[in-house]
């Protein structure tokens, strides 16, 4: 079922005890929120701790990558299953920040889907155009040819359950953001592009929309009708600013 969706990428921000601390915050003011599903993705260190402070509350514990493989000699990667041992039930996959700064390619990120979904993790799947694509009028082809190359491949019981995130490179970290028109309109596209392959379950895929998100203008935003949420970054990090955005729809 399609569902209303708003998650935190802390990135690489956050000590534990005040990851800790904001994700306690983050609890107790997801009291005024309803009928949105609230994710918080901190960094791997700090799985563990937040998932104690999330318990038994309506906020979920999403990771922001993991390993491509299931586990083995492969220094430095955190696989799949540590991560939903850890307490996750979501994970970040293809982030823009990814794919320019490590390298991660489709192939890779196919790997990733496939130990996501063999660990019980959601994967929150980005994909997105850098600023010379959109200026030249290429952000269509380029953010189809990154689904036709990774989602795509799932059976329809494992696409049921991914959730995309629209995340244009240009607005990510920068405070440009797509104008609610320039965001209906591709989230539109990815849906359409998505239902070339698997029909009418498309309607039920979530899609959200991240870069500069902020409560200034996530109302504008979520008022459309395929703008299903957002992934937030620098306004996940201040439990006020985030569930603002919450409560925007
Ligand atoms: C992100 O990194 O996923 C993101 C959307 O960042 P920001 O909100 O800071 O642009």
């Amino acid at each position: 079922m399609r569902k209303k969706i708003v998650a935190g990428n802390w990135k690489m921000n956050t000590s534990v005890s005040k990851g800790a601390q904001l994700a306690s915050e983050i609890v107790n003011k997801s009291k005024e929120v309803e009928g949105v599903t609230l994710i918080v993705a901190p960094p791997f260190t700090h799985l563990t701790k937040v998932s104690e402070q999330l318990k038994g509350s309506q906020v979920a514990l999403s990771a922001q990558n993991c390993a491509a493989e299931a586990s083995g000699a492969y220094t430095g990667e955190v696989a799949a299953l540590m991560i939903a041992d850890a307490g996750a039930s979501y994970c970040i996959l293809g982030h823009s920040e990814r794919r320019e700064y490590y390298g991660e390619v489709d192939a890779t990120l196919n790997k990733k889907l496939v130990q996501c979904f063999a660990n019980n993790l959601i994967p929150i799947f980005c994909v997105g155009e850098k600023l010379d694509e959109r200026e030249s009028n290429r952000h269509f082809e380029v953010v189809k040819a990154q689904l036709q190359n990774t989602v795509f491949n799932l059976g329809e019981e494992e696409f049921g359950k991914v959730i995309i995130a629209y995340e244009p490179v240009w607005a990510i970290g920068t405070g440009k953001t797509a104008t609610p028109e320039q965001a209906q309109e591709i989230h539109a596209f990815i849906r359409e592009t998505l239902a070339l392959k698997f029909g009418a379950k498309a309607e039920e895929t979530s899609i959200l929309y991240g870069g500069s998100c902020n409560p200034a203008n996530a109302k504008s935003l979520f008022l459309n009708k395929d703008v299903d949420g957002g992934l937030i970054g620098g306004a996940s990090l201040k439990a006020d600013d985030f569930i603002a955005i919450a409560k925007s729809f």
